[in-house]
């Protein structure tokens, strides 16, 4: 039978409780034991789907299709396990599942009540996923599940009492409850404050719940003195409470000192997990390289949300692991694509050695994003477009190179005479915004020869979609004797999944979203492709400034296309 870690938060939100869970779980994994991992979300919509980027970050979509909170890229980027449709429940799922049973009176005439029927069903939701099996047919030792939100909040209470009902019937010794809180250290006293961790405790311990180990957020390190203190209060032994100090440099130093305060060895301990110290090898390794890079250069994102910083989360991480990959420090300008817009490519971009337009919904920023990839395209510098990235750069081409007075995509323009990009047919009268998009695993098979096979290494790949909108063949012809390559379609060649310019140095757009495939120890082949070029582009930039002043080029433009 599995055993089951609940991670719950309390004092404030934004603690890391997903990166702490994604850390306890890959140093699980490392031990030898075959994990999964789950996220309750609290919040009534039936999943992040529709939710704005600005609300909620960016939605993480798994191969399966469905639309996940972006805790689970943590989850899939530092562990192995497989994560499915069972690994994210919202408040809303659980809900709509149970009035569904109403409806069809599978509860035989009794009044449908939140204790049992809905905390059963949550239930039921964890135990689901203790059933599944991996790739080779193995089911999991542990299933991780975490706790949404933050103890004391009304919506969570069902997930709390669902989670105190769940170890009452499995057993003490086959479940945990690891908490997370947060030690603040207040200036003007030169204290350590653990009373908020007092109280988030209290109020977990009301509702029936005591914490097997405590998981403190700090910015200085807590004394034995502070530890024993929190022990004595919280009702836990003292060698339970353990430092997560915030990390400076990076997020990956986290499993690390999760291990070096001897977390991972408190979990199997309680829970008779007899397992041999994690040999964590490859993460020191991806810290050295992070440490000691060989290059520096500068990518520029250009994106409607590029304020908000978690909602292209995947999309900056990826380009982290290519930057580990490659030895390269890499510094990310976050570029609104209205200010482009505003004040024109050539400032904003100018001194950037990439420029990658990332997918997004609706028209505000569409013509900034436009001229930025103009700009890169006549540069010759690297450009990366995902999703709507690549519906830009098509409708930027057909303008520009192909002639195609005004051309757009249909979402943008519903009267364009050109709709290089638009529904296909049968998609036309889909009026529902949930779930009617194409989403999830497709395969696509490449062109020979082509830059996106060279990246790969191969010519059949499987990668995660979210989108509406697809390239119009009837201008495939036009597109390709203008010099555009359409280096991946689907299976049946009828659906564009990757166009590519010969001629430039590196320019590459996909339909699809190859950032929900990327780990720090394994950079996702496109990511490494681009960062790759950047850094050849910042070298070449390098020697021309290194050359004297008369041997420059007049005109560093390079018109491509
Ligand atoms: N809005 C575009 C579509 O629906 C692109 C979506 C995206 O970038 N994820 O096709």
């Amino acid at each position: 039978m599995a055993k089951h870690i609940f991670v719950t938060g309390g004092v404030v939100s934004s603690l890391g409780k997903g990166l702490t869970s994604a850390s306890v779980g890959m140093l699980l994994e490392k031990r030898g034991l075959s994990v999964r991992m789950q996220k309750l979300d609290p919040y009534l919509n039936v999943d992040p789907g529709t939710m704005s980027p600005y609300q909620h970050g960016e939605v993480y979509v798994l191969d399966d299709g469905s639309e996940t909170d972006l805790d689970l890229g943590h989850y899939e980027r530092f562990t192995s396990g497989p994560l499915t449709r069972d690994s994210n429940y919202t408040t809303g799922q659980i809900y709509l599942s149970v009035i569904e049973k109403e409806r069809r009176g599978e509860f035989l005439g009794k009044t449908v009540q939140v204790i049992p029927h809905v905390t059963g069903e949550i239930q039921q939701c964890i135990a689901r996923l203790a059933e599944t099996k991996d790739s080779s047919g193995r089911k999991p030792d542990v299933v991780i599940t975490e706790i949404g939100g933050t103890v004391g909040d009304i919506e969570s209470l069902p997930f709390m009492e669902a989670i105190r009902q769940f170890a009452l019937t499995a057993g003490k010794g086959n479940c945990l409850f690891m908490h997370l809180t947060l030690v603040p250290y207040l200036k003007a006293a030169r204290e350590l404050k653990t009373k908020p961790t007092q109280h988030s405790v209290g109020l977990l311990r009301q509702i029936g719940i005591q914490p097997d180990i405590l998981v403190c957020r700090c910015e200085q390190p807590i004394g034995r003195d502070d530890r024993e203190k929190i022990a004595l209060f919280c009702n836990v032994p003292v060698d339970a409470v353990i430092e997560e100090r915030d990390k400076d440099f990076s997020i990956y130093e986290v499993p690390l000192s999760l291990v070096e305060n001897r977390l991972d060895a408190q979990i199997c301990e309680r829970l008779g997990l007899d397992t041999p110290e994690p040999n964590l090898d490859d993460w020191h390794d991806l810290l050295n390289r992070l440490r000691r890079p060989d290059h520096e250069i500068s990518i520029a994102v250009v994106g409607k949300y590029a304020e908000h910083r978690d909602a292209y989360k995947s999309i900056y991480e990826s380009i982290d692991h290519a930057g580990i990959h490659h030895k390269a420090q890499i510094r990310i300008g976050r570029i609104r694509s209205e200010d482009v817009e505003a004040e024109g490519p050539e400032r904003l971009l100018s001194g950037y050695d990439g420029v990658l337009v990332p997918g997004g919904f609706g028209e505000r920023g569409i013509e900034g994003k436009v001229q930025a990839i103009r700009w890169a395209r006549e540069r010759g510098v690297p450009f990366f477009g995902i999703c709507l990235g690549m519906q830009c750069a098509v409708v930027e081409y057909g303008r520009d190179v192909i002639g195609l007075e005004n051309a757009h995509s249909t979402e943008f323009d519903k009267d364009t005479p050109h709709p290089v990009i638009c529904l296909l047919d049968e998609q036309r009268d889909v009026t529902d915004k949930g779930g009617t998009m194409r989403l999830g695993a497709q395969p696509a098979v490449l062109a020979e020869g082509s830059l996106i096979a060279s990246c790969y290494g191969k010519e059949e790949v499987s990668e995660r979609h979210r989108h509406r909108y697809e390239f119009n063949n009837q201008y495939r012809q036009q597109y390709e004797a203008n010099g555009m390559r359409f280096g991946g379609t689907s299976p049946d060649g009828k659906l564009v999944e990757a166009v590519e310019i010969p001629g430039h140095p590196w320019f590459l757009a996909v339909q699809y979203h190859p950032e929900f495939k990327s780990k720090p120890i394994a950079a996702q082949p496109l990511f490494a492709g681009f960062v790759g070029a950047a850094v050849a582009h910042r070298k070449r930039r390098n020697e021309r400034a290194a050359q004297p002043a008369d041997s420059h080029q007049p005109n560093e433009t390079q018109h491509v296309g």
